[in-house]
């Protein structure tokens, strides 16, 4: 069948991490044609420019004859066609790009997002598109896209945004596929990976189902899970239909890795429901050329954080002690960080494109995580909605209630209708608790919250314990200010980022046995000598030791639950009190 818009990939010397494509546009009527690649890729609002490794591009007309072609910004080319109905670009890239997802090829196999490799007509996006997959003979081809029948190298994508949602990954890989619902799931693992598929499908199925409970469908045909594994990766990107995960060597043979999946993929499947449908206005038409603005990320990101923890709890994968343990954990994380009193989620969301993308040694005294600091919010809003409904309501059906209301095709939703759902659903107005810990930054109010579930926080150790606010680093064998927290004595004392500690109090240290000198050896008040560092040059940087009450917690049972609070707890996390 004849696409208006067809690609072919031509990986002929994939050992150069190099390949062309050939861009066939059907159907030009204007007296110019424009062509651009994105300036970011879904699911991480940053700009990256992928067009910085694309070079060599030329157009001709469907005869073969050379058109004129002109890049008229960092990431667009315009063609004068001289009233060729067919023009045809052709351009390399180079694609060494795995860390972020985008674009990667070796003589082992091509990953391409097509958001950072496939040029587009800004004013076609909606035009059918068939990709031809030109590769060594003995590459296999796995992609959440539909292919021509009888034809896996032929891939066919109904508009450019589901074919920019639709990584491709060819190469030689293990593959296995599992069925849920009647639906088949393909898992493809690249890299050196030994691993057990029954497990992995027995676990993943046990996510998928729990996920599936909260949303009422598998809202997909089929689905493709594509794992890189590589020393040194982790994360993923969530897609219409697939996902791509990236994992470190011995992933499925470490237990604390093996956990780490378990949650990535909770995640990224959570993201199925969750962004890749249920999602936001700001990002439900989204310009390619250019941030697209939202402060609902917080949703977006920090509730699927908040469930990729969550699940395998209700799945049977993590112990509830063991998630209870790692809530406590990151509230104390959280009450540490000087940031928290000063960005909210929703300005985290917004400014997501030049602050938490973009990171700065400072981050720690000004940015929130919308992912962590979002998944607590979410923690604290679910324990809300049951608390205020007497557990007649909770995140889940909150999430379901947005889920129906909302349809992909549809405009999208806003922190108006997630209020709305909230009052709704509890009888309880919820702008409040949205200006307090959305849109403001008051502390979290845990210690009144777990009751509502039957747990309660006991505080680990009330001591108070000298504090310096100093993050550190060692570097070639030097101990380096990698942040310095702006609540502690180091910061108006002068202590920059980069700075090395030569010694402290004519001691030298290593980062970590500093930190537990500061805080086992000595005590608030007592002073402090720096010599520093810095740019080349001594210098000497003396401050008195502080104190700050933040301790660790044990969330735990309470000794005489009622029948609610059992019910609550069981409903929350999946088992009995
Ligand atoms: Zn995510």
């Amino acid at each position: 069948m004849i696409r208006p818009i067809e690609y072919t990939v031509l990986l002929e010397a994939p050992q150069t991490q190099t390949f062309q494509i050939r861009m066939r546009i059907r159907g030009v009527e204007s007296g110019h044609l424009e062509v651009a690649l994105p300036v970011w890729r879904q699911g991480k609002y940053a700009v990256i420019n992928p067009a910085s490794t694309i070079r060599s591009v030329t157009a001709e007309n469907g005869a073969g004859k050379a058109l004129a072609i002109t890049k008229t910004d960092k990431t667009t080319w315009r063609i004068e066609p001289n009233g060729a109905a067919e023009v045809v670009v052709s351009y390399t890239v180079y694609a060494n790009s795995l860390n972020d997802r985008t674009r990667h090829v070796d003589d082992t196999h091509a990953f391409l997002s097509g958001g950072a490799v496939f040029l587009y007509v800004p004013d076609r996006r909606n035009d059918a598109i068939a990709v031809h997959l030109d590769a060594p003979a003995d590459w296999r081809v796995a992609c959440g896209l539909k292919h021509e029948a009888g034809n896996p190298r032929t891939l066919l994508a109904p508009t450019y945004d589901v074919l920019i949602d639709s990584p491709i990954e060819i190469g030689l890989h293990d593959a296995f596929c599992f069925e849920l619902d009647g639906k088949p799931h393909d898992v493809v693992v690249w890299g050196d990976a030994r691993f057990d598929s029954d497990r992995i499908e027995r676990d993943f199925a046990k996510i998928i189902k729990a996920e599936a409970a909260i949303f009422g469908d598998l809202p997909y045909d089929r689905y493709v899970f594509i794992l890189h594994v590589s020393p040194g990766l982790r994360g993923g990107t969530e897609h219409l239909n697939s996902t791509v995960m990236q994992l470190p060597q011995r992933a499925f043979e470490d237990e604390s890795q093996y956990k780490v999946l378990l949650s990535l993929t909770a995640h990224e499947m959570f993201h199925t429901w969750n962004v890749k449908r249920l999602r936001p206005a700001a990002l439900s038409r989204v310009d390619l050329s250019k941030e697209n603005y939202t402060d609902l990320l917080w949703f977006c990101e920090g509730t699927t954080s908040y469930y990729d923890e969550l699940i395998p709890v209700r799945a049977g994968l993590v112990k509830p002690e063991t998630y209870l343990a790692d809530i406590a954990e990151s509230i104390y994380q959280r009450r540490a960080r000087p940031g928290t009193r000063v960005q909210s989620v929703a300005e985290s969301s917004f400014d997501a494109w030049i602050k938490f993308n973009a990171s700065s040694p400072d981050d720690v005294n000004a940015v929130v995580s919308y992912y962590d600091a979002g998944a607590l919010i979410s923690l604290v809003f679910d324990l809300e909605l049951r608390r205020r409904s007497n557990n007649a309501a909770s995140l889940d059906k909150l999430l379901r209630d947005m889920y129906e209301r909302f349809p992909v095709e549809g405009p999208g939703f806003t922190t108006r209708d997630l209020i709305e759902s909230a009052t709704r659903l509890t009888g309880f107005r919820f702008e409040h608790f949205f200006q307090r810990y959305v849109y403001g930054t008051q502390r979290l109010p845990f210690e009144d919250l777990f009751d509502v579930a039957g747990l309660e926080m006991e505080a680990k150790d009330t001591e108070a314990h000298s504090y310096i606010g100093l993050l550190l680093q060692d570097e070639n064998d030097a101990c380096v200010v990698r942040s310095v927290l702006s609540d502690g004595p180091a910061y108006l004392a002068g202590v920059n980022p980069g700075d090395k500690i030569v010694s402290m109090n004519g001691r030298s240290f290593k980062a970590a046995d500093l930190m537990v000198h500061v805080d086992r050896q000595m005590a608030p008040g007592d002073t402090v000598w720096l010599q520093i560092l810095r740019r080349n040059r001594m210098r000497r940087i003396e401050f008195n030791l502080e104190t700050k009450l933040n301790p660790r917690w044990n969330i735990r049972k309470v000794a005489a639950p009622t029948p609610e609070q059992k019910a609550a707890y069981s409903s929350w996390l999946g088992l009995d009190f």
